[in-house]
């Protein structure tokens, strides 16, 4: 395989590393905290995107939320998963880049964030970008740099 050069790097389309919307498990803000809930459960995934109708981002919802909006002040209050809707406990405003950005723009957010959101320039999603596929790519970029060093005569 081909070696990587810095220039590879900085010029890396940033859509080779994102997971496709189709392939995105997502939940809508009008769904109940209950749907959202099981549809976590049964991904295994810690956060989700919220979309509309439209396939608009709407925020982020993940399990650490929706049990900090049931919580009363002596029970959790289960009830509240069938009465409550996601838009109640979403994050709004998650990290956000477009189709276009530069990689270093998606290294700078994923400091923070397990995942970055990919919109295109109408507004749709297009996919996330988590942080372990940025990794997978320095990983390969770095390696490639210390064979060459250690192939030097
Ligand atoms: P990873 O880096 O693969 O561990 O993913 C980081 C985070 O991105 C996961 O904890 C999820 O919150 C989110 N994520 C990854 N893949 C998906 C997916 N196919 N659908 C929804 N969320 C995902």
């Amino acid at each position: 395989m081909k070696k990587m050069t810095s220039e590879d790097v900085f010029k890396k389309n940033i859509m080779e590393l994102v997971i496709p919307a189709d392939k995105v498990a997502h939940v809508q803000s009008i769904n109940p905290l209950e749907h959202a809930l099981l549809v976590l459960m049964k991904t295994g995934y810690s956060a989700i995107p919220v979309l509309d109708r439209d396939s608009r981002l709407q925020g982020v919802i993940s399990k650490t939320l929706i049990l900090n909006n049931i919580v009363g002040i002596e029970r959790i209050e289960y009830e509240k998963l069938g009465e409550r809707i996601v838009e109640s406990a979403m994050k709004k405003n998650p990290p956000l880049l477009r189709v276009g950005d530069d990689l270093l723009s998606a290294i700078k957010l994923s400091i923070d964030h397990a995942f970055i959101c990919i919109e295109d320039d109408k507004g749709i999603f297009q996919g996330i970008l988590p942080r372990s596929s940025l990794l997978k790519f320095l990983n390969h970029y770095l390696r490639d740099i210390s064979r060459s060093v250690t192939d030097q005569p």
